[in-house]
């Protein structure tokens, strides 16, 4: 069906990066969300008209850390999205998305990095966060960093197109 050709694409990142509030705002009423011990949402994106994606939120608390293995199969694109209020804990984000990225599933696979709630007064910049997170490094893979407020929904859909270029 056409559904098994839409693009899944991975949303990941620490507990209270935003995730949640991106995909509601990006895409209110597709949102399904589950129990929150089972700790996912699920969405299917319509970035366009010719242009499906399929995000699932995987959470990024220790707890589901464990089973994020399980989630990259057949992961076309992971969008990893960090606070960029939060310099306390950008570390840890790094730390992180390099234990996601070096799961045999991730080989090749295109990053999005979402710096998110740039609404608020002294984030770090696009430069820092890209620093702090060691991309000038991944020098075969494909990525990319944003800019983008899952609450004042700024970004968002420049974000996710610019995904949708990178899985094509
Ligand atoms: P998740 O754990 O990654 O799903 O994070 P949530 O979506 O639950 O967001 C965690 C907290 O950050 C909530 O209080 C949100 O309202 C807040 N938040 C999320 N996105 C933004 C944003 O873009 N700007 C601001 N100022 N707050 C945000």
């Amino acid at each position: 069906s056409d559904f098994n050709k839409i693009p899944t694409v991975i949303m990941m990142g620490l507990d209270s990066s935003g995730k949640s509030t991106l995909l509601y705002t990006f895409q209110k009423e597709e949102v399904m969300k589950t129990s929150p011990t089972v700790g996912f949402n699920v969405a299917t994106l319509n970035v366009d008209k010719n242009t499906a994606l399929t995000v699932w939120d995987v959470g990024g608390q220790s707890k589901m850390r464990a089973n994020w293995k399980y989630y990259l199969e057949g992961c076309k694109a992971l969008v990893f999205v960090v606070d960029s209020s939060d310099r306390a804990r950008i570390r840890e984000a790094h730390k992180v998305l390099k234990v996601i990225l070096s799961d045999n599933n991730m080989k090749g696979v295109p990053l999005m990095v979402l710096a998110n709630k740039k609404d608020l007064p002294n984030t770090m910049t696009i430069r820092e966060v890209c620093n702090q997170l060691d991309l000038p490094n991944y020098k075969h893979r494909a990525w990319e960093i944003q800019a983008c407020s899952g609450l004042k929904g700024l970004g968002l859909k420049q974000a996710f197109l610019s995904v949708a270029k990178l899985v094509k």
